[in-house]
């Protein structure tokens, strides 16, 4: 279970993501259909394009129309790279979408197959939605700011939930009713969402990696984090390891590793792993406040530490039993 961000964790999160063009709109916060259905558990993250262009789309996507009322995504993407802040909640942007695609991204699956017909899953419930203005056209391309601005808002939702970026999908991948939503090469896109997750979220796709600087006291050894590392390092050390999965780039004959960037990796790689424990403290929380709200006599604090305890004791056991 993936309880969705709070408002201020996503602002967190997209400004730690490097996105800064921020607008708030006006009651963002509390603009959503969360009297229409659920939206507690949620597993992907949607891109769509707005088949439209024009200044009238952040507040077209806020309020929608009287056929599809809004909010009718999260976040609304200009071309130009501004993102608007649009909802919180359940959103109007996805509809029903088929079983064989949710379940896809629901289990980070490296293949997205073509959508089933029959579409039983409420597409609202599930995943958050990025709505991007292009007009559909197959002669419009995306500015690449605005393309960097998604694949940046898409991997601070992964690196928040500790999700792969396989939790990524289209709205064409979705659902047969939206063939070309949007037009872009959508591994690709995940291929880009991935490379900003094995980097920390602070990390600039133009920044060069260092030089190698030659010391001006020849005695100085050279900086440990320029030692470059060869395909056959990466090999052996994940090997030895054999806990994590390898790099993605190292396995397709890159070889640009050095030490700084590997400990880059790993890093990012923590950080999502501490993302994924602090989602499973605030489910347990939850879980205690639910039962106290059902029975008076439960003490949530008291309930929450002795489960953390617990936790700690295997955590401990495990350590020293390996
Ligand atoms: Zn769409």
């Amino acid at each position: 279970m993936a309880r969705p961000m709070t408002p201020d964790q996503w602002l967190k999160a997209l400004r730690a993501e490097g996105v800064t063009d921020i607008v708030e709109m006006p009651g963002w916060r509390t603009n959503n259909r969360n009297h229409k259905g659920p939206f507690s558990d949620v597993h992907a993250t949607m891109i769509h394009h707005t088949a439209g262009e024009g200044t009238g789309l952040p507040s077209y996507c806020f309020n929608g129309n009287a056929a599809l009322p809004g909010p009718i995504c999260h976040d609304f993407l200009a071309r130009s790279g501004r993102l608007y802040l649009v909802g919180n909640g359940r959103a109007n942007h996805a509809g029903t979408v088929a079983r064989n695609a949710y379940d896809a991204v629901r289990n980070e699956r490296s293949h997205h197959p073509a959508p089933d017909a029959a579409e039983p899953v409420d597409g609202n419930a599930v995943s958050y939605g990025l709505e991007c203005e292009n007009n559909g056209q197959p002669s419009r391309t995306w500015p690449a700011k605005q393309y960097d601005v998604a694949v940046r808002v898409q991997a601070a939702r992964c690196r928040f939930h500790g999700w792969s970026a396989d939790s990524v999908w289209a709205h064409k991948e979705a659902t047969r009713r939206k063939p070309v939503d949007p037009r872009l090469p959508m591994d690709q896109f995940r291929r880009d969402v991935a490379e900003r997750l094995a980097h920390p979220a602070s990390w600039d796709p133009n920044d060069k990696p260092s030089k190698p600087t030659t010391p001006s006291n020849p005695t100085t050894p050279p900086k440990e984090t320029d030692v470059p590392l060869s395909n056959d390092d990466v090999k052996k050390i994940w090997t030895t390891d054999g806990v994590l999965k390898a790099p993605s780039t190292a396995a397709k004959g890159n070889t640009h590793w050095t030490a700084d960037s590997y400990v880059r990796d790993i890093h990012a790689r923590l950080r999502a792993v501490q993302g994924t424990l602090d989602a499973t403290n605030a489910t347990i929380r939850a879980m205690a406040e639910a039962l106290a709200a059902r029975d008076a006599a439960v003490d949530v604090d008291a309930l929450v530490a002795r489960i953390e305890t617990a936790i700690k004791g295997i955590s401990v056991r495990l350590e020293t039993e390996s």
